[in-house]
């Protein structure tokens, strides 16, 4: 039985990762779930699954919380509230596995805390390696982690690369082939991508997610931040990872081996595969996904990636070039540039512009040798974008 804490419950992840747990009442026993706001999803979360903890991030709603769940007769879950509550559930003793699945930079100080008290990580959340990758591989390295990839991409490349994987030289490894859907607006002309709308970026072509990642992939700077997170996750340089545009979104990574091997993982683009992966590794279990169908999909696609249209990609390669906090930098500035464009204040095509003007601006400041720096840096390109809206954005 293994006991576990999913952080961000309410998100498509978490309620992905709690499809697959009850699948298995046998192999998995919930100790606490966390969620942002949606707390009617998160007190019925309880009902389903009676963890020990529910956790509300916002302070403010801790009452609101306790009351709705006493209204569901759920007095046994204990309600906390914050972001030390967070790290609290991440670092119990009688929890074996943490679910890190909070969006963006807010997820970053639970999952090192989970990783630092030797944890089986399922990460989710890319955003930590992004931030913090150096440190974060160090926390987990010291602490005895058990680190597993949930990203489909970085999950694909796991299961392809030889295991215990310690070494890419040693092993074989020549590079590895991220793959990419290309996102909605793939093949559209630089020109059509002016005035595109969030509800368009939103419409992933293959994939459902949550609403940041999936203007992410409409920009590319998804798979830049995929990027950044597999130069940390596998020890790569960025010349040995390739991103490919692959439409149909079957192969999901790939490994190139020195005799010219490469090694493909391939499935329905669902994230319970990679999900049900990392909750039972090394065994398998059953993730509740439908077997995939080749005579149906019939054939796989692949093109170069454009980064002249989609410049956030070429910007976290140079921000792994830069280093130190660049990779941060850029993570915050688009933190903030999705949000501007999801409430319409800018235009898609102002995503890049912001992320590259904060980048340049901002990033040389700061290192990446402490969370104290890569803090500062974070909050120094928000405070920067903000400033750069308040001149270029709509109010
Ligand atoms: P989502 O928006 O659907 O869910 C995010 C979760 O985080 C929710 O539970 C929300 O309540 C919580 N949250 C948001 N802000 C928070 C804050 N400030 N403090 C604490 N909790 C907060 O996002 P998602 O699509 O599930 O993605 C989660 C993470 O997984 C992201 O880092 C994303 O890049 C990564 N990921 C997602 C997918 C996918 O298919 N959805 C695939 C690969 C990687
Ligand atoms: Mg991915």
């Amino acid at each position: 039985m293994q006991t576990i804490t999913i952080l961000g419950a309410t998100g498509s992840i978490g309620v992905s990762t709690l499809d697959v747990i009850a699948r298995h009442p046998d192999r998995y026993r919930v100790a606490a779930l966390s969620g942002n706001g949606q707390i009617d999803r998160l007190v019925e979360q309880c009902a389903r699954h009676r963890p020990q903890f529910a956790v509300v991030a916002e302070p403010m709603r801790l009452a609101e919380l306790k009351d709705k769940l006493h209204s569901a007769g759920l007095d046994d879950v204990t309600s906390l509230a914050g972001p030390e509550a967070l790290e609290q559930v991440s670092t119990l003793p009688e929890v074996d596995a943490v679910m890190a699945a909070i969006v963006g930079a807010a997820g970053m100080r639970p999952t090192l805390a989970a990783a630092r008290a030797g944890k089986r990580v399922l990460l989710a959340n890319k955003e930590t390696l992004v931030m913090a990758g150096h440190l974060f591989m160090d926390a987990a390295r010291r602490g005895g982690a058990t680190l597993l990839p949930i990203d489909s991409e970085h999950n694909a490349i796991y299961q392809c690369l030889p295991q215990p994987f310690t070494d890419a030289a040693e092993q074989g490894v020549r590079r590895i082939l991220l793959t990419a859907s290309g996102g909605p607006f793939r093949g559209w002309e630089r020109e059509r991508l002016v005035d595109v709308t969030p509800e368009q970026a939103v419409k992933h072509p293959n994939w459902s997610m949550g609403r940041k990642i999936s203007v992410d992939s409409a920009s590319l700077m998804n798979k830049g931040l995929e990027v950044i997170e597999a130069r940390w996750l596998f020890d790569l340089p960025p010349e040995r990872i390739t991103v490919v545009v692959h439409p149909q979104s079957v192969i999901h990574s790939m490994v190139e081996y020195m005799d010219g091997s490469v090694l493909a993982q391939l499935g329905n683009p669902d994230m319970r595969t990679p999900i049900a992966y990392g909750l039972a590794w090394p065994e398998r279990i059953d993730a509740g996904v439908a077997p995939l169908d080749l005579f149906q999909i019939a054939r796989l696609d692949f093109e170069q990636p454009d980064l002249a249209r989609f410049p956030c990609l070429a910007l976290a390669f140079e921000s792994l070039r830069a280093g130190g906090a660049a990779p941060a930098v850029l993570n915050a500035a688009n933190e903030i540039a999705v949000a501007a464009f999801l409430d319409r204040r800018i235009g898609f095509r102002d995503i890049p512009r912001l992320n590259e003007e904060t980048m340049h601006a901002v990033a040389s400041r700061f290192d990446a040798d402490s969370l104290e720096s890569l803090t500062t840096a974070d909050q120094t390109a928000r405070d920067f974008a903000d400033t750069w809206l308040a001149r270029n954005g709509r109010s």
